[in-house]
């Protein structure tokens, strides 16, 4: 199901708060469709990846390579058309995770990472006894160490499709604690592949194949699957399709 009300980035990380009833600041209002469809399949545990530069034009564009995801929306999910917030991956994932304007929190490149005082969902859940996990970039794992449960480090490398394969494990190896309330892991291989020029087929691809194998593990826990884009697909906007309309990203909510 598509619901063409269009949202923002930054209404996951409170819709998140709302439904394990803690509190979060911000001024974004939590998504009631997605309230709705979480309470009624009462999932265990919530696995949020974010798919770098997958927007909206890439999504259907590939929905050949991207079937999978297509197929987790047509069986029990829905779909948002989902503005974004910034152009850059670093602060676009911030808002996502505290549902913050990059100018409230702040944080705009690695090292704004650690020292920022403003606590995302992933750490406020924690704080509440609802123990978290990432798999991420070295360089933003780093921050978490010690504040959350479950902290998966990958290495950046130049085989990207390899990193990607070990995200996905550390996501898929995490949902067997049985503790576990929300997993954040961030796919990266459109991003790279985009800005380098490379054939962006192989890259969705492989993506596809990563969430097939994470929404397997998350329907073996009776999971809900958020997946989402950060920003627009670097490089492919030169044809000015999108004009001066910001860009959008996919947001898919699924029980697999
Ligand atoms: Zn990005």
């Amino acid at each position: 199901m598509l619901f063409m009300q269009s949202i923002s980035l930054l209404q996951i990380a409170p819709t998140l708060a709302d439904f394990f009833g803690v509190h979060l600041n911000s001024q974004a209002r939590s998504v009631e469709q997605i309230l709705e469809f979480a309470y009624s399949r009462n999932p265990q545990v919530v696995v949020l990846v974010v798919i770098d530069s997958l927007d909206y034009r890439f999504y259907t564009d590939f929905a050949e390579e991207l079937k999978g995801i297509h197929e987790l929306v047509e069986q029990d999910g829905f779909l948002f058309e989902c503005e974004t917030v910034s152009s850059h991956t670093t602060p676009a994932i911030a808002s996502i995770l505290t549902g913050l304007r990059p100018e409230s929190h702040g944080i705009f490149a690695n090292n704004d990472v650690g020292k920022s005082k403003i606590k995302s969902i992933l750490e406020i859940l924690e704080d509440e006894g609802k123990p978290t996990a990432a798999a991420i970039e070295t360089k933003g794992a780093k921050p978490l160490l010690g504040r959350i449960s479950y902290v998966f480090a990958v290495d950046d490398r130049e085989d990207i499709i390899a990193y990607d394969k070990l995200i996905t494990t550390h996501t898929i190896s995490v949902l067997n604690k049985q503790d576990l309330r929300l997993v954040f892991s961030h796919l990266r291989a459109i991003d790279r592949f985009a800005h380098r020029g490379n054939d962006l087929r192989v890259a969705a691809k492989a993506i596809n194949e990563n969430v097939r194998a994470i929404a397997k593990a998350v329907s073996e826990r009776n999971g809900l699957l958020v997946i989402c884009g950060d920003h627009e697909t670097h490089g492919r906007d030169k044809d000015k399709k999108y004009g001066k309309a910001p860009a959008a990203v996919p947001l898919i909510v699924c029980c697999p």
